[in-house]
C-alpha cells in the first residue's frame, strides 16, 4: 500500500462516492519524497478543481494518512509509462498556480489507454453498439449524430466511448476531442457561472470542440440548469456538423426527469444498445483480458470464469483480477480447483465474516500489524484501531464482551465494554469517524 492509497482510503471515508469516482479516482501517485506527495491529474481544470474544491478533504486525509506532506499535481501526460509523468507543469494546492498543458502525447490525456476497440471484443450483444462506433470514428459529423449508446452497468459504454475518441486521434490528429462525463460537465459548468467564465464554456464547449463525448448522461436527469446548458451546447455542436457521442445507462425515453426537447434531440442520430455478452463472448473477453494481464489461464478456469452468473463484464473482469490477486498472494498457479476456492466466498456462497476478517481490514487501513493489535502494547497509534477492531467484533459478529477479549489476547471483558463504548462516543461527537467505522462496517459485508 502506498502513501497515497492511504490518502485516498481516507478520502474515500470523507467524500460521496460520486466525488471520489469523478476526481480522485483519475489521481495517480507520481512520487512521494516524505514531504512533496505528487500526484498527477488527467488535465489542468482536473488539477484546479480538486485544488479548490476538496482542499480540506485533502488536508484531512493527509494528516491522517501521510502527515507532514504537501500535495503538488501536474498534469499527465500520456505518452509515458503509467507512473512516469512529464513533471514541468506544476500546481500546487498552497498556491494554486496554473498549470501548462502538455505538448503532444500519443493518447489524448482524457481518454484511458486501455480502451481501445483493438481491446473491445465483440459479439452479437454488442455488435451494433461497435459497429456504429467505427462508423462514427470513420467520419466524425457525417453519419449519426448524436450516436447515444444505452445499456446496463459495466457492459462497455465507457470503453466503447474511449475508443471512438482513440480512433478519431489517430486518424484526425488535429481534431480537438472533449471527453467527460455528464457530472463533470456539470460541474464546469457551475464553475464557469461562479467565476464568471461563461464565455470561455462557451468557446470550450462550441467553436474550439470538435468531437464531444459525454459519458453517463442519465446523470443528468433532474438538473434543469445542466440540461438547459447542454440542449444549447447541443445545438450548437450540431450545427457546425461536430460528432457527438453519448452513453446511458438508460434510454432517453426511459429517462425520467429529462426534458423533453433534450430527450427528442438523444434520439435524432442513432441509438444503440450494449446487451450482457453470452457465455461464447464472455469467454473471448477473459481470453483477451488474460492477454492483456500477462496471465495464462488454463481453459477449465476459463470456462469457469464464463459459467459465473455475472452479466456485467467489469464484475468478470473483478473476479479475474481477484484470481491474480491471490495466485500472486499465496504463490499458487491458478487451477480450476483453486480459482473455486478462490472465488466461493465471493460468489453468493458467502461466508460469515470471522475475527480475522475484521482484525486484517482494520490492521489494513490503519496501517498497523495484527500481532500488536493483540498484544498488551498501550501505545497511542494502536489503541484506535483495536477499539475500533473490538466495536466492530461487537457490532457485526455481535460476540460477547469476554469473548472479544480472548480473541485480543485475553482481556478483561470490561476493558473490550469501554473501548466500544469510546468508539460509541467518538462517532456520535466526530462525524468523519463515524463514516470511517461505517465504511469499515460496510466493507466486511
Ligand atoms: P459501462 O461504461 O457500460 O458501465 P465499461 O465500459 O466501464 O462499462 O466496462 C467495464 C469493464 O468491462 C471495462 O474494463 C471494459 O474494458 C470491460 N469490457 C466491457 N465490455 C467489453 C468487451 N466487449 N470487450 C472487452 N472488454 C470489455
Ligand atoms: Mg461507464
Amino acid at each position: 500500500m502506498t502513501s497515497w492509497d492511504g490518502v485516498a482510503a481516507e478520502l474515500q471515508t470523507r467524500l460521496t462516492a460520486q466525488a471520489f469516482d469523478i476526481w480522485i479516482r483519475p489521481l495517480r501517485l507520481v512520487s512521494d519524497d516524505g514531504s512533496v506527495l505528487t500526484l498527477s491529474a488527467p488535465d489542468a481544470f482536473h488539477c484546479r478543481w480538486v485544488g479548490e474544491n476538496y482542499r480540506t478533504e485533502l488536508a484531512a486525509a493527509i494528516a491522517a494518512a501521510a502527515p507532514g506532506r504537501r500535495v503538488e499535481f501536474v498534469v499527465r501526460s500520456v505518452t509515458l509509462a503509467e507512473n512516469e509523468v512529464a513533471l514541468k507543469p506544476k500546481v500546487s494546492v498552497a498556491e494554486g498556480t496554473s498549470v501548462t498543458e502538455d505538448a503532444t502525447p500519443t493518447f489524448h490525456p482524457q481518454l484511458d489507454k486501455r480502451y481501445t476497440f483493438e481491446n473491445f471484443v465483440v459479439g452479437p450483444s454488442n455488435q451494433v453498439a461497435h459497429a456504429s462506433a467505427e462508423a462514427v470514428a470513420a467520419s466524425p459529423g457525417a453519419t449519426f449524430n448524436p450516436l447515444f449508446i444505452a445499456g446496463g452497468a459495466g457492459l462497455g459504454k465507457t470503453h466503447i466511448l474511449h475508443a471512438i475518441g482513440h480512433r478519431i486521434y489517430q486518424r484526425f490528429p488535429r481534431y480537438r476531442i472533449l471527453c467527460l462525463s455528464a457530472e463533470r460537465f456539470m460541474y464546469e459548468y457551475v464553475h464557469s457561472i461562479r467565476n464568471g467564465q461563461s464565455i470561455e464554456f462557451k468557446e470550450r464547449f462550441g467553436q474550439s470542440c470538435d468531437v464531444l463525448l459525454v459519458d453517463d448522461v442519465h446523470t443528468l436527469a433532474g438538473r434543469e440548469g445542466t440540461q438547459e446548458e447542454f440542449f444549447h451546447v447541443f445545438n450548437r455542436l450540431h450545427d457546425l456538423r461536430k460528432q457527438m457521442v453519448f452513453t446511458s445507462d438508460k434510454y432517453p425515453r426511459d429517462m425520467s426527469g429529462l426534458e423533453e426537447r433534450l430527450r427528442s434531440r438523444f434520439e435524432w442520430g442513432l441509438i444503440a444498445d450494449v446487451q450482457p455478452p453470452n457465455t461464447e463472448t464472455r469467454l473471448a473477453i477473459i481470453g483477451r483480458k488474460a492477454e492483456l494481464l500477462e496471465i495464462t489461464l488454463p481453459p477449465d478456469v476459463a470456462l469457469y470464469l464464463a459459467s459465473l452468473p455475472l452479466t456485467s463484464v467489469r464484475d468478470l473482469e473483478g473476479c479475474m483480477n481477484r484470481l491474480l490477486a491471490y495466485s500472486q498472494f499465496e504463490k499458487q498457479p491458478i487451477t480450476l480447483a483453486a480459482a473455486q476456492r478462490w472465488l466461493a466466498s465471493h460468489m453468493g456462497e458467502r461466508r460469515a465474516v470471522t475475527v480475522d476478517d475484521i482484525l486484517r481490514r482494520v490492521c489494513d487501513f490503519y496501517d498497523v500489524r495484527i500481532p500488536d493489535l493483540k498484544s498488551a502494547s498501550r501505545k497511542a497509534s494502536l489503541t484506535l484501531p483495536r477499539h475500533v477492531a473490538m466495536y466492530l467484533c461487537r457490532e457485526v459478529m455481535k460476540l460477547s464482551y469476554p469473548e472479544i477479549g480472548s480473541r485480543f489476547g485475553g482481556r478483561n471483558h470490561t476493558s473490550v465494554m469501554h473501548a466500544c463504548e469510546s468508539v460509541r462516543t467518538k462517532m456520535q461527537s466526530d462525524s468523519r469517524f463515524a463514516e470511517t467505522v461505517n465504511a469499515l462496517m460496510r466493507s466486511l459485508g
